[in-house]
């Protein structure tokens, strides 16, 4: 991540809690405590394999349930670095969301036909910043004598024995009777290649930098959802604009497709598009930090059991909506069934969602993937025509039939019927008789 420049981030007095740890200067890495980096042993109950998204949180809701047999996570990186931003719906209680940043109970929609500006009073958008994050769950964490954080160890392969799994670090083979891998899909990874040649595939491929303009150029009070009214000539691509306040915004340029974009193009569309929408020429701003990310958006079917005791957790597990890239809620639901289960040694659920989802997580991917110059048309629709409450319980998978077909009536049905009836096809030889 590169740094500039520091920062204060203010906290809206909404996202304000006791609980909550103090803010620190943007850009700096969270504090590591260190009566987590105990010596290693041999043998643990349970290892989880990345200090990230996943692998943190299951460890915390493990201990919230109680737990209090030997965890060891293991990680390769050596700092936890600010690196990303999570936003999330405020749809349902999570342990987190006390730690958001910010919220916004307005957003806007923008493309060539148009745009749309969307307001609820119950359903918040929030913007968690990873640094906080991590903070909070290793402060939590170095509370419980049970848990060990080993980071600079890269973790190789793991196999499962005679009732146990075997995993190989840098550091050395160590025995545990269960391993939850969270180490991510970085591109090029075995599991990312799997996916992107065995399924349907599309790539969401940012940069975003967070800015502070000398002058009051934002509004703090709503969010850019979603900015289609830039050039598209490479690609399907929007910007997301997340004004923290007046002066400052995480500004991400994204793209949904192949497109091989540098950093250094992304950089230069952003700073045109901080331009031409809010007169901000680049030396009336200084970068605060850059955030960089490859989402897969995929139907994929990532295993999420590798055997009787490894389980695969966060976006190696699946945990990515195939139709928008939002992980982070799906990770927050799926550790805390899978700690509970684990500690009361019954099996998981497969899955959280209706299958009806699942179906129409795929068109809307067939869709970005085949006919990616109507999309914009499609998402002004859909902003358009569906409110807002519905229209976020799909986006977090927590609509009703009824908010589904609110959301098909405001879809142009010629194209996505098209395409329905070519999936199904296409499932028929596989159903098999
Ligand atoms: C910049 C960015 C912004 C995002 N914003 C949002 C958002 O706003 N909303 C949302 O819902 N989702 C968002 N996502 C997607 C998703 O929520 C995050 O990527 C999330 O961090 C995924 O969690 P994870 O646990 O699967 O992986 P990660 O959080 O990436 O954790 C993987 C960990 O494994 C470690 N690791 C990898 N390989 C090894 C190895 N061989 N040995 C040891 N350790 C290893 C890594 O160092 C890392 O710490 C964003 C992603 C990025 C990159």
């Amino acid at each position: 991540m590169r740094v500039t420049g520091e920062a204060e981030r203010r906290a809206s007095p909404r996202s304000a809690s006791r609980s909550r740890p103090p803010q620190k200067a943007c850009g700096v890495a969270a504090r590591f405590p260190e009566a987590l980096d105990r010596p290693l042993k041999s043998d643990y109950e349970f290892v989880i394999l990345g200090a990230g998204c996943s692998g943190l949180s299951l460890c915390y809701y493990l201990l919230e349930e109680g737990v209090d047999a030997p965890i060891l996570i293991l990680d390769r990186k050596r700092t936890f670095e600010d690196d990303r931003t999570w936003c999330f719906w405020d749809v349902e209680p999570a342990p987190f969301t006390h730690l958001a940043l910010k919220e916004w109970r307005s957003w806007d929609f923008a493309s060539a036909g148009g745009s749309v500006t969307q307001t609820t009073d119950r359903y918040p958008y929030k913007y968690l910043a990873a640094r906080d994050f991590y903070e909070y769950v290793l402060t939590r964490l170095a509370e419980s004598p049970n848990v060990t954080v080993r980071l600079g160890e890269d973790v190789g392969d793991y196999t499962e024995e005679n009732g146990e799994a075997r995993v190989e670090t840098s550091g050395g083979t160590l025995h545990s009777r269960y391993v939850f891998d969270g180490r991510g899909l970085p591109p090029g990874s075995p599991v990312f290649e799997e996916a992107r040649r065995g399924a349907l595939w599309v790539p969401q491929k940012f940069l975003g930098l967070r800015v502070r303009a000398g002058r009051a150029v934002f509004d703090p009070g709503r969010c850019t959802l979603m900015d289609f009214s830039v050039d598209q000539s490479r690609g399907l691509r929007f910007v997301y604009v997340l004004p923290t306040g007046e002066r400052e915004a995480l500004v991400e340029n994204v793209y949904l497709s192949e497109a091989e974009v540098t950093p250094t193009e992304h950089r230069a569309e952003i700073r045109a598009y901080v331009k031409s929408t809010h007169g901000l020429a680049s030396d009336e701003y200084e970068v605060l930090g850059e955030e960089r990310g490859y989402i897969p958006m995929t139907d994929y079917a990532f295993p999420r059991r590798l055997g009787e005791r490894i389980h695969n957790i966060g976006m190696l597990g699946g945990e990515t909506r195939p139709s928008t890239g939002y992980t982070f809620l799906r990770i927050q639901r799926y550790c805390r069934t899978l700690a509970a289960a684990v500690a009361s040694g019954v099996e998981p659920p497969k899955s959280h969602y209706p299958c009806r989802l699942d179906l129409l997580d795929s068109l809307f991917l067939r869709f970005v993937r085949e006919r990616p110059e109507e999309c914009p048309e499609v998402y002004r629709r859909m902003f358009a025509g569906v409110p807002p409450d519905h229209l976020v319980r799909f986006l977090t998978e927590k609509s009703t039939p009824l908010d589904e077909a609110r959301l098909i009536r405001a879809l142009p049905k010629a194209p996505f019927l098209k395409l329905a009836a070519r999936a199904l096809l296409e499932r028929l030889p596989a159903m098999g008789p």
